[in-house]
């Protein structure tokens, strides 16, 4: 095996593999730890059409379903429903997604390092020295991509998120749901901080997955909050008599990180904090600044230059697409933490309005919640009482 590339990649996720399916002219080895890319997967695998779209790939190895709309459940009981007028959303087998994605970095000409693991990573005489255990790589450009706890980023950037969130869920079988809506709950006794969730998998509503995320380090142990999801009222109907078949869990970063390219790096997908705040979802940020990445590894191996002031062009073009809704995002997240069962039965009520349904059809996108915010406070004048409640979080 060659010891020495143009660029490196640690992390063979959605991140890095779609990083090495996308640049092209250059010697690029990805090494990932696991033996087998994409397994266990730590999601619940639901992306937006428009993130299918951006990223350029559609198959049916890993698409399963798709999705119109959604059922929303408040802390006491009430369901609304959203969407329904047109395909908003895919569930994807998410390990399925991954390989698939690594399959078109090798066709791209990428290496493949599986099942070994990065050590350390320093700078040495051509660039970057990656140290696996007994082995050694030289790059000029390193991209960290393994996630939340990426020593990339901890060794040359030392920034950490602001929050995380715990995920648990299941792969379930025998379920009966609506195939083509997904069902949102909230309640802070069955996920405290955000929310829980039945994505229906397959094209007859007969699998899912179910799961719910809460604060990082959760309230309760994983058994419990597991038990929660089976036992809440609002979601026990949906899920008893159902198989088990596989459980999930991971934690997700989130917060703005100021830089995400250095000398010879590049951040990418958890390892750089790229989530959306409000719903948890990372792979369409991830086909955003996927892109952002190999043009400007492109332009750097093209102008024999690796440094910052080259590769700092990939971090303003992805934050221009997505710092907006990373930080709006968790200004909401700061204010929804703080709301009481009570609060959040209020707020969910104006669902009850077909103004406020029509307005959140019209205006709705799961990648770019912040463009409702304004058509929603023209809708309903009254949520602008609760303005000065947000400023004072800040
Ligand atoms: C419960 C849960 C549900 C979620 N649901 C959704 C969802 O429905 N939709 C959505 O868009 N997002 C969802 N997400 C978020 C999404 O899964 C992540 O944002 C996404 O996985 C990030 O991809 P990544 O490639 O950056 O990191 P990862 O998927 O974490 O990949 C990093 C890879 O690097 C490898 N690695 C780590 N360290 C090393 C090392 N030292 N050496 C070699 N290899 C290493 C790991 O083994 C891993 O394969 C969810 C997350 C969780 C936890």
């Amino acid at each position: 095996m060659k010891k020495d590339y143009d660029v490196l990649i640690i992390g063979a996720g959605a991140a890095g593999n779609a990083v090495a399916s996308k640049i092209g002219n250059a010697e690029t080895l990805v090494i990932e730890k696991k033996k087998i890319i994409g397994e266990p997967a730590e999601c619940a695998g639901l992306v937006s059409k428009n993130c299918i779209d951006i990223m350029g790939f559609k198959d049916e190895r890993f698409i399963q379903n798709e999705i119109y709309g959604a059922y929303i459940h408040s802390p006491e009981g009430q369901e609304y429903h959203i969407g329904g007028d047109k395909l908003h959303a895919y569930a994807i087998d998410r390990g399925e997604f991954d390989r698939f994605l690594a399959e078109k970095g090798k066709e791209n000409g990428a290496d493949y390092l599986l099942g070994v693991r990065v050590e350390r990573v320093a700078r040495g005489e051509k660039g970057i020295t990656v140290k696996t255990k007994g082995e050694g790589f030289e790059c000029n450009l390193l991209v960290g991509a393994e996630g939340i706890d990426s020593i990339t980023r901890r060794t040359f950037f030392g920034y950490e998120p602001e929050e995380v969130l715990f995920g648990i869920g299941a792969e379930v079988e025998n379920i009966d749901v609506d195939p083509r809506n997904v069902h949102v709950f909230f309640g802070n006794k069955l996920a405290p901080g955000f929310f829980a969730w039945i994505i229906p998998t397959s094209r007859k509503g007969k699998s899912a997955r179910i799961g719910l995320c809460t604060t990082y380090p959760p309230p309760y142990p994983s058994k419990k909050l597991l038990h929660n999801l089976l036992n809440y009222p609002t979601t026990r109907p949906f899920l008893e008599n159902i198989d088990i078949i596989k459980v999930i869990a991971g934690r997700i970063p989130l917060g703005y990180i100021r830089e995400s390219a250095e000398d010879n790096v590049m951040l990418i997908g958890d390892s750089a904090f790229q989530v959306k705040p409000v719903s948890g979802g990372g792979i369409y940020p991830i086909a955003i600044s996927s892109k952002a990445c190999a043009v400007t590894i492109e332009k750097a191996l093209e102008e024999k230059n690796f440094s910052k002031r080259i590769l700092k062009r990939y971090h303003e073009m992805w934050s221009s697409k997505l710092k907006k809704e990373i930080v709006l995002g968790m200004w909401v997240r700061r204010f929804f933490n703080k709301l009481k069962d009570d609060e959040i039965e209020k707020l969910l009520a104006y669902l009850k309005r077909e103004d406020v349904i029509e307005t959140i059809n019209m205006y709705g996108d799961m990648d770019h919640p912040s463009k409702l915010i304004l058509p929603l406070c023209r809708r309903i004048p009254s949520l602008l009482s609760l303005l000065p409640r947000f400023l004072t979080l800040f």
